[in-house]
């Protein structure tokens, strides 16, 4: 049995990725001195697939993404050296960023401007073959044509049939000389309309016409058309049997053409407990009576994994069932030799990390919940009069969303403090400081609800699965979100509980010093599960209700204290949904319990959510479900685009319009946010509506948001004024 294994992370066993870019972006080294780190990474890359497996893709490594690599290389976009290049990634006029199917990987999303012509295709750069030339046995790597077109921006729908053909046409060139050729189409899990079938089909004709020798990946979820899928004339097909459950079952149904290798996707990518090789095994045996050219494979792409599990600072106990990347090379290995005939592995009863983080208490909550702990029994109309009393806010009251900017200095303390070069005590006076620092700016900005900054917390998830029970943390288990931007997802391996308070100490301190309303600053049960590897012996909704247990805990604890305003940010409330729309429903509705069960408090006291992006469209009807008196959103990118959504609607809550872009470093003027808040007062009262920036302060400078801040207040002042 053959193996074959892509995706393998590029980012370097020490985030040699990052730092070789943001050196170039720097000044710090030069284009060429970049080109050859990064081909030393590929050589990296390569050689652990070479190590491993009998087959694999060469040409994954890029400079930044490989959407965009897909459209310089067919010739919609254009780049001369690397700084062009990274102009179409980062800066002014960069293309826009958006989630890699239902991951969190972002990927620049191509755009099809009115002048781009589907004649207009052309190899502008045989990177492919390029690349190919590194490694021999390699074979070249693409994104599919249907997935390019189809995860782009700008292509009426008119016209897809259109740039999909001429595309193929281009592709075909391309593809003619290669012996075999490495192809991945994960939008082929997505549902597709007959008519993309029928074009898919046709488009794969003409690919199949100029080369006989395409290995077809498909994955995140299984294909609902597979029994068309088989018609292609493809050598190979590769699909995914952990997320796509219904594959088996489809291949139950139509078999598998028997002059077709079968990929069976087998491992998993998407999280990292140990594969069952055993099972696997036997689940091989039962796919080759449908298959008599069997390969197997990952089941998406191994870069949603860390690099390695080797020298990680993980609880023995859990280290011996987690695998990352490399490990899942030796499994796909280890899988193979036992199918051909090597002794099983042997099957240990002992304890298994779930075991190890058992706890009935938590176990017994979860069991006592009752529909009423899933929503709020005061309705919104009753709880906003108490909170307006409790509050007395303006109108077009002015926050921020929580973070403010991690200097270079608040970073450096952490490092200190984490190798015990500094003591508890000295950096939490740090904090303090920072903390007190900060109340007295925004007083002197004249904001209206206050927050303490963040100034303790490393990533939004990791903070609070440090202090939680049950969720461990790598040391080294960095992966991608995009670009540069890396994050170590952590692990739910147990029962999650809390010991103790987790972030009332620097919100109480915050809000002793002032008269202000401060807002608790607590990260979501749904984005915190979305953002970890989670357990796979319970379901995750419930992992989930046991983490918004815990947030509602410390919601009472704030309470207490006289916290009166409190945000639940669910960045990834969106993103977790499944691909397929027909199974969004089931996800939607656990991930408003969850969120529902974690914000259970007082009337009186305000919850805030925050989700920083604009497509809402298809997410806002399970939102409304959802139990906040205000939600901050992204505003200023769409110019108020955002707001559509809500027309029309019954929405008889509070909107935090995110009017600057925090993500771009122009400080952005009265007048260009005026404007977007006079679109949205078409649409929405006046008495619904904040005024905030469109996420975190985190990534800025403190002379830019000084700058974006004070103007922040100028507009209030001003709406207010006009009233
Ligand atoms: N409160 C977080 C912050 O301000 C929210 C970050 C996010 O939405 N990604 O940094
Ligand atoms: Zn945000």
């Amino acid at each position: 049995m053959q193996t074959y294994a892509y995706g393998f992370p590029r980012l370097g066993k020490n985030r040699e990725y990052k730092t070789s870019i943001e050196n170039f972006w720097d000044n710090k080294i030069e284009e060429r001195q970049l080109q050859e780190k990064l081909r030393k990474l590929e050589e990296e890359r390569l050689a652990a697939y070479e190590k491993y497996v009998d087959k694999f893709p060469v040409g994954e490594m890029t400079s930044y993404d490989n959407m965009l690599d897909t459209a310089l290389i067919f010739g919609l976009h254009k780049s001369g050296d690397l700084h062009d290049y990274y102009n179409l990634c980062r800066g002014k006029n960069a293309l826009k960023l958006t989630k890699w199917f239902n991951t969190n990987y972002h990927y620049l999303v191509p755009e099809f401007g009115e002048s781009f012509a589907p004649s207009g295709f052309n190899i502008a750069w045989n990177k492919p073959e390029a690349e190919s030339r590194i490694h021999k046995k390699g074979i070249p790597y693409l994104i599919g044509p249907f997935t390019f077109l189809k995860l782009s921006r700008g292509i009426s729908p008119g016209m897809f049939k259109e740039y999909l053909f001429s595309l193929v046409g281009v592709y075909a060139q391309l593809i003619k000389g290669f012996k075999e050729v490495h192809i991945e189409e994960p939008a082929f899990v997505m549902e597709l309309s007959r008519e993309e079938i029928r074009w898919i089909k046709q488009g794969y004709e003409k690919l199949g016409a100029q080369n006989q020798n395409i290995n077809l990946f498909t994955y995140y979820d299984s294909v609902d058309f597979l029994k068309e899928l088989y018609d292609l004339p493809v050598k190979a097909i590769g699909l995914d049997f952990v997320n796509g459950k219904e594959n088996l079952a489809s291949i139950k149904k139509h078999g598998f053409p028997e002059e077709k290798m079968l990929i069976a996707g087998v491992v998993d990518c998407r999280n990292v407990w140990k594969t069952d090789v055993n099972g696997v095994v036997g689940f091989l045996k039962e796919m080759s009576e449908y298959s008599k050219k069997l390969i197997v494979s990952n089941a998406a792409p191994l870069y949603h994994l860390p690099i390695t599990t080797e020298g990680e600072g993980l609880d023995n106990r859990l280290l011996k069932d987690v695998a990352f990347a490399r490990e899942r090379l030796a499994e796909l290995r280890l899988i193979a030799q036992i199918y051909e005939g090597g002794k099983k592995v042997p099957e240990e009863k002992t304890e298994t990390v779930f075991d190890l983080g058992r706890d009935i208490k938590v176990q017994e909550r979860i069991k006592n919940l009752k529909d009423a702990d899933f929503k709020k029994a005061v309705p919104y109309a009753v709880r906003t009069k108490e909170q307006n009393m409790i509050l007395g806010l303006p109108d077009f009251p002015v926050t921020t969303i929580g973070s403010f900017p991690q200097t270079p200095q608040v970073r450096k303390k952490r490092v200190l403090f984490k190798s015990g070069k500094i003591s508890q005590e000295d950096y939490t006076a740090f904090i303090r400081e920072e903390i007190a620092h900060l109340i007295r700016i925004q007083e002197d900005l004249g904001l209206d609800v206050l927050v303490h900054g963040e100034f303790e917390r490393t990533d939004m998830v990791e903070f609070f699965a440090q202090k939680l029970n049950g969720i461990a943390t790598s040391k080294k288990g960095w992966i991608i979100s995009y670009g540069t931007r890396v994050y170590r997802p952590a692990i739910i391996y147990g029962d999650v509980s809390r010991s103790e308070p987790m972030t009332l100490k620097e919100i109480a301190f915050a809000q002793s010093l002032t008269k202000k309303p401060v807002k608790g600053m607590l990260t979501g049960p749904v984005t915190i599960t979305a953002w970890s590897f989670v357990r796979k012996d319970l379901p995750v909704y419930e992992v989930a209700y046991q983490i918004a247990l815990c947030l509602q805990d410390e919601i009472k604890d704030y309470e207490k204290e006289g916290i009166k305003v409190v945000q639940i940010d669910e960045p990834a409330f969106k993103e977790k949904a499944p691909v397929k729309k027909s199974q969004q429903d089931k996800y939607y509705d656990w991930a408003v319990k969850a969120f529902n069960l974690a914000s259970q408090s007082k009337p009186g006291t305000q919850i805030h959510t925050h989700m920083c992006y604009s497509e809402f469209t298809e997410a806002i009807r399970h939102i409304l479900s959802m139990d906040f008196d205000v939600i901050t959103i992204e505003a200023s990118r769409s110019k108020g685009d955002i707001i559509e959504v809500f027309r029309g609607l019954d929405f008889k809550r509070q909107i935090g319009l995110g009017v600057w872009d925090i993500h771009s470093p122009t400080v952005p003027s009265i007048e260009d946010m005026e404007d977007i808040v006079k679109r949205v007062l078409k649409i929405l009262p006046e008495k619904s509506l904040w005024i905030n920036p469109d996420c975190g302060l985190k990534t800025r400078g403190w002379e830019e948001t000084t700058a974006a801040l004070k103007n922040l207040v100028g507009l209030a002042e001003k709406l207010r004024e006009r009233q």
